[in-house]
């Protein structure tokens, strides 16, 4: 059957809502409808041309529409689709978490699935404050709360938001979200005069201790995403950061939550952000990357200390009473296995550092630019910082629409990319060619050029 794009257009502006869109403003704009996939381009409805500088929102890996995991997915479904992991197991699911375990930090022994990046950390959220009830409820009553960082994101359900740092998202929620206590985050170009991270790490690591000291009993966990705290705007960690915060939740026994939901599977460089900084969190939540941009599939991974702290009679009601009805489900943990076994197969993050030392070479014209106030690059993980006044660092009114007139600039000349807030993202798909990602910095240098 096919469709005109008038009709769809029509359709979609009738029956869906989209997310995190104001809809009024979408109704008004020409939709862009994508039909198909192939390697690092998407096309749309019309036949338009596009190369995915957004792996399709931080999820693809391989490149779309992948003879083997399409073969991957197609092999399950001649087996089974779906079967739950209530009170029974399934052979996808029992491989991919085999296969977690062997290459996530040491110490990560258990994973729990579920479908969304939101899901896992609210998972890791509820974990870590039944262990402290289930270690001893007397002695740990208080420790209920959260530290996360400024301007952090890990995801839209009620307790991930109540982690979250972003006022625009959250602020109509607070009477629905739990408490949290917030520490500064690592955004050396706006924390510091002269860019530097190190004074911009101390600064953090000292206003995390002075926290610490004076709430540690109050609190259950510290979740941070390593490295880059991606939804903020790509705010890169300077170096040693995550090891520094990993310290201090050990001195002050609070557990510590990596959210590589964003970083995890490559785009940092390698396949853990924790692994740069020999981070071994109590509990780590994957999603996005996990089955290269095919299934919604997550996964919570923790270490045998919380796990054993949940096992007990069923009338000790010790239980996780957590779990959806796709939790584990068949075609994507299928999917998932095939693209970890297509990673190391094919030696991808092997191929990074090639990739990145020329993105990291080419991104340096960028700087050049007028209204460009700051690069920052971790791996494949790229946010460019639009400003009015370099000297001030003044942001454009959001009225202006100036990130989104870059973006549509983009479009029109063959690529996809995103904003965020002032930040324009880049966000590879890792498979893509040097020519590939030279074409996506030449169409993102233009769009900057020409609209600021
Ligand atoms: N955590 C981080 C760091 C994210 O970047 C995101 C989504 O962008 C989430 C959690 C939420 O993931 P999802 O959109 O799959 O629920």
């Amino acid at each position: 059957m096919t469709y005109t794009f008038a009709e769809l257009d029509k359709w979609d502006k009738d029956y869906v809502w989209h997310p995190f869109t104001q809809m009024k403003t979408y109704r008004q704009e020409r939709p862009l409808i994508i039909e198909r996939g192939n390697g690092s381009y998407l096309y749309d409805i019309e036949g338009n041309r596009y190369l995915d500088g957004y792996s399709s929102l931080w999820v693809n890996v391989h490149g779309h529409n992948h003879p083997e995991l399409n073969q991957a997915l197609t092999d399950q479904a001649a087996h089974i689709a779906h079967s739950t992991l209530l009170g029974a197991a399934n052979v996808p699911s029992i491989l991919l978490a085999k296969k977690l375990v062997e290459l996530t930090p040491a110490g990560l022994d258990k994973v729990f699935y579920s479908d969304s990046g939101s899901t896992s950390v609210e998972i890791a959220l509820k974990m870590a404050y039944q262990y402290w009830k289930l270690k001893d409820a007397e002695r740990y009553a208080d420790k209920n709360k959260f530290i996360s960082l400024r301007e952090a994101y890990h995801g839209d359900t009620i307790g991930s938001v109540s982690v979250g740092g972003m006022d625009t998202f959250h602020t109509i929620f607070k009477p629905l979200l739990f408490e949290r206590i917030e520490m500064p985050a690592p955004y050396t170009y706006r924390m510091t005069a002269d860019n530097d991270p190190e004074t911009c790490k101390v600064h953090c690591l000292t206003e995390l201790e002075a926290i610490l000291r004076e709430h540690h009993e109050e609190i259950a966990g510290l979740i941070i995403e390593p490295l880059v705290q991606g939804a903020a705007g790509m705010l890169t960690a300077p170096d040693g950061f995550l090891h520094g915060v990993r310290e201090l939740c050990t001195r002050y026994h609070v557990l510590m939550i990596a959210d590589e939901v964003a970083v995890g599977f490559g785009r940092t460089g390698t396949l853990f952000a924790c692994e740069q900084e020999n981070v071994k969190p109590d509990l780590m939540c994957i999603a996005k990357g996990l089955t290269a941009g095919y299934l919604p599939l997550a996964a919570t991974l923790t270490t045998d200390d919380v796990y054993s702290a949940f096992l007990g009679e069923p009338h000790e009601l010790k239980t996780f009473f957590h779990g959806h009805t796709y939790t584990g489900n068949q075609l994507a943990c299928a999917v998932a296995l095939k693209n970890i076994e297509l990673l190391e197969r094919d030696g991808l993050i092997e191929t990074l550092p090639e990739k990145i030392e020329f993105l990291t070479q080419r991104l340096a014209a960028f700087r050049d630019l007028t209204h460009v106030g700051d690069v920052r690059q971790r791996g494949m993980m790229i946010g460019i910082e639009l400003v009015r006044d370099r000297a001030a660092k003044e942001v454009f009114p959001p009225s202006l629409g100036v990130e989104h007139r870059v973006i549509l600039h983009a479009r029109q000349n063959g690529a996809i990319i995103r904003p965020l807030g002032p930040v324009i993202v880049l966000m590879p798909i890792l498979a893509m060619s040097i020519d590939e990602l030279d074409e996506l910095l030449t169409i993102t240098y233009e769009a900057i050029k020409t609209v600021t």
